[in-house]
């Protein structure tokens, strides 16, 4: 049996890609202009249920903005790493897919300038992620605040158009978006915490990517090929933290194509099956040939690229039909930036809801042009005293935005987090 053109597996996962990010985008959209069915960012996003472990099983609730879906999510992302290592960051990340894309379109704009970072100095900055990646579970789990969201290049491309943007969210994301053009992947491999996290997986995932050195010519096509930078040749198992399992090694390699499986995909048990039987193959390798050689037998790459989108969509698709999981009402926010601690005991999140949607909004300490009177008053503002204080109709709707505010009444957000913030106290 003869193996799949590489370029139609590369097909797949580049729709795959733009599939799921074109869904978040609608998501995001969905959400900002208020339909409940839509779930905020965060709440689709596996890194809002790591974020949120400390807070869930320690103090018992939901870091802000965030509830029970997170997990499910997470639930999604474990299952997807523990089976295939990283290739979450390759094969679905909406962010990792954009800088893919610009890098794609600096890698035909200037090849001569595209990737040539210096090796120590590439190799230095990817210790930064995990530095990322202490601040943000600490700081998260500290105040209770989505303290990522201002720094988050994914949350600010699907925000852009919103007000929910701090100026450092607009700094790195530019950063990412013009580095991106030079460099492969900068923010996955320099500052993604998630990334940081995924990579762990690899060292252990069920399936890994294996070299046979026996086989192997050292041609270095993987190596060159390798959009990570990760040189394949110095190992026989890929474990690198940085490889995304895009797969574009393997289908580089000229010895996969000559029937030898030099460079493949195997499970834990793949060397337990005895010589004679490899699958995916045309003939027999020149090593496996050999009477009374064990041979590894190779996982397909489709059936790879099958386990990793399914370990992610199924807990998603399940929990859906089984109504567990709840992303009705957006969860808690439509993407405001972080807030006071604010918990929510588990079980207790449809709370909420008797604010009409309003409470959604919450914020603490930004106030948005967003947040509306609804989310005010769940912060503990009695807004009657409030309208009072400006002067306003007292049956102005809970579902009022302070920016409805500031363009019918004349009142100034300023004036408004200044009273928020004298209220609270
Ligand atoms: S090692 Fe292979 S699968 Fe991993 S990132 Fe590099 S090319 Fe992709
Ligand atoms: S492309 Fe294949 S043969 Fe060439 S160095 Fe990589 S694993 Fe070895």
């Amino acid at each position: 049996m003869r193996t799949r053109r590489p370029r139609a597996l590369q097909l797949v996962r580049y729709t795959i890609q733009t599939t799921v990010a074109a869904y978040v985008l609608v998501i995001v959209i969905a959400n900002t202009t208020g339909e409940r069915w839509a779930a905020n960012l965060h709440t689709i996003c596996p890194f809002g249920g790591v974020v949120n472990l400390y807070t869930y099983f320690v103090e018992g609730g939901y870091v802000a903005k965030l509830h029970a879906a997170v997990f499910v999510m997470l639930l999604a992302l474990l299952v997807g790493l523990i089976l295939t290592g990283k290739s979450f960051c390759g094969w679905i990340c909406p962010l990792g897919s954009i800088q893919q894309g610009l890098g794609w379109i600096g890698r035909r704009l200037w090849p001569r300038a595209y990737n040539k970072l210096p090796r120590w100095l590439d190799g230095a900055l990817q210790y930064l992620k995990w530095a990322v990646l202490v601040w943000v579970l600490v700081q998260t789990a500290r105040t209770g605040r989505l303290i990522f969201q201002d720094w988050d290049p994914y949350f600010t491309l699907y925000h852009i158009w919103t007000d929910e943007i701090a100026l450092t969210g607009y700094v790195v994301t530019a950063a990412t978006v013009v580095i991106s053009f030079f460099v492969p992947r900068p923010f996955c491999r320099y500052a993604c915490p998630l990334g940081a996290f995924n990579g762990i997986f690899n060292s252990f995932s069920f399936i890994r990517i294996k070299r046979d050195a026996q086989t192997c010519t050292d041609c270095g096509r993987c190596t060159k090929v390798c959009p990570v930078n990760i040189d394949l040749c110095a190992s026989t198992t890929i474990r690198s933290i940085e490889c995304t399992r895009c797969l574009q090694c393997i289908e580089a390699c000229p010895q996969n194509t000559r029937g030898c499986n030099t460079l493949g995909l195997h499970t834990w048990f793949s060397g337990l099956v005895p010589s004679g039987r490899s699958q995916g193959t045309d003939a027999p390798s020149p090593a496996s040939a050999k009477p009374g050689r064990s041979k590894r037998v190779p996982t397909s790459a489709w059936v790879f690229a099958a386990i990793a989108i399914a370990a992610f969509v199924l807990p998603i698709l399940i929990t859906n039909l089984t109504g567990d999981f709840k992303i009705a009402g957006g969860g808690r926010g439509s993407g405001n930036g972080g807030g006071r601690q604010e918990l929510i005991e588990p079980g207790l999140e449809g709370i909420e809801e008797g604010l009409d949607g309003a409470a959604m909004n919450v914020d603490y300490q930004q106030i948005r042009g967003s947040t509306t009177l609804g989310a005010m008053q769940f912060m503990g503002a009695d807004i009657g005293d409030f309208l009072a204080e400006f002067d306003l109709p007292q049956d102005i709707p809970l579902s009022t935005r302070l920016r409805d505010l500031a363009e019918q009444y004349g009142l100034p957000l300023s004036e408004v987090r200044a009273y928020v913030d004298h209220a609270a106290r």
